[in-house]
């Protein structure tokens, strides 16, 4: 695993401009380099929706702190241990882990393996936008 996670950070570090490669904070890259570390990431269209995609493409360049950065994770990644608690609200468990935290030395985030989340289903990418604008935004993660 150690080889195949150092190949990962170089892979990252080739990837980057001149003077990004040198910068170790995710939060001082350029635009482009931080877009080039989301396509490595999660594919050029994580989510397959434009509008969805370009959302989570702008949030990851404009984020100030991990608290900021908004991830796509595919429904087939999460495993539901606990249906319709409470609104609508299901408990699932994420083997990848949310993010933490940037690894300098890495090149990557460091997560929070095998985390629980709360989800909740949405009907529509506009009920998607406005239930995480104005009612959840870090407590919930949604699905469509
Ligand atoms: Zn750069």
């Amino acid at each position: 695993m150690g080889e195949n996670t150092n190949s990962t950070t170089s892979l990252i570090k080739q990837q980057l401009c001149l003077i990004c490669r040198y910068k170790s904070n995710f939060f001082n890259w350029c635009n482009k380099c931080k877009l080039k570390h989301f396509e490595l990431s999660y594919g050029e269209f994580p989510s397959g929706e434009n509008e969805i995609d370009k959302f989570l493409k702008d949030n990851y360049c404009e984020s100030q702190s991990e608290e900021e950065i908004i991830e796509w994770i595919p429904y087939d990644k999460l495993k539901v241990i606990a249906n319709a608690i409470n609104n609508d609200l299901d408990v699932a468990t994420y083997s990848v882990g949310y993010i933490l935290f940037w690894d300098k030395y890495m090149y990557n985030w460091n997560r929070k393996k095998d985390c629980t989340l709360t989800i909740k289903r949405v009907e529509s990418l506009d009920d998607l936008f406005t239930n995480y604008k104005h009612n959840y935004k870090h407590e919930v993660s949604f699905f469509l």
